[in-house]
């Protein structure tokens, strides 16, 4: 067990890649919250958050701030609006994924459609909504749900995609790392990376880093996608 308070390295290696280790930047951030100094299992979209909101302190952060908001709809009344109360910082939830989504994952087509708990104002049918990335920052984090309304497990299934094409709001992304989870539930379990770093693919498991002879395309497990916006 390292005591945090004898490693010398700061938020700024973490910018600056020169601290590479999961388990060092959580010993980071205990510094600053006990969530993290404890061994319990932690949220990665949480953590990931976190140190993010942490890292926002300077200019790093403008080149993240992905938000979404929704679509809201009635059926009935065949109107749409957009509900502006429901911006969110990198919180964007896919239930549903192809079995099958070929070379291309296209987001546009994707995006959540569901029934929400409010009902219209003019007919009081059920609304329907779907969320929508606000698309104009060089990064991007797409989080997955990982367990339904039961506690159950839902995976993530990617066949055959290219990780140099994901389109998002009709602009052509490519994936810098994924962060997998395994496990039965979203509070236990362990989670681990796939991080594209000089064009070449490493498996972060905590202190352990493995070079990848190519990336899996056909992963389950996945939880956040982390996207690097190619070109306009
Ligand atoms: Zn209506």
């Amino acid at each position: 067990m390292v005591n945090p308070r004898d490693i010398n390295i700061n938020l700024e290696n973490i910018r600056q890649g020169k601290t590479n280790s999961t388990l060092k930047i959580r010993q980071i951030l205990a510094n600053n919250t006990e969530n993290f100094a404890q061994n319990r299992q932690m949220d990665a979209q949480s953590f990931y958050d976190y140190l993010i909101r942490k890292l926002d302190l300077d200019t790093f952060g403008i080149f993240i701030k992905t938000r979404c908001y929704d679509l809201v709809r009635c059926d009935n009344c065949n109107i749409q609006w957009e509900n502006p109360e429901n911006y969110q910082l990198i919180n964007t939830h896919f239930l549903y994924f192809p079995e099958d989504c070929g070379n291309i994952i296209d987001f546009n087509s994707m995006f959540l459609l569901q029934a929400t708990d409010r009902t219209c104002q003019h007919c009081n049918f059920n609304l329907k909504s779907r969320t929508k990335a606000i698309v104009n920052q060089k990064y991007m984090v797409i989080c997955f749900q990982r367990a339904n309304v039961r506690g159950e497990r839902i995976n993530t299934k990617f066949s055959n995609f290219n990780p140099e094409c994901v389109l998002i709001d009709n602009q052509r992304f490519k994936v810098k790392s994924v962060v997998r989870h395994h496990g039965n539930t979203i509070n236990s379990g362990h989670y681990t990376s796939l991080v594209n770093y000089n064009n070449q693919w490493w498996e972060c498991n905590d202190e352990t880093i493995t070079r990848l002879t190519n990336f899996d395309n056909t992963l389950k497990d996945v939880y956040l996608l982390i996207l690097e916006l190619i070109s306009h």
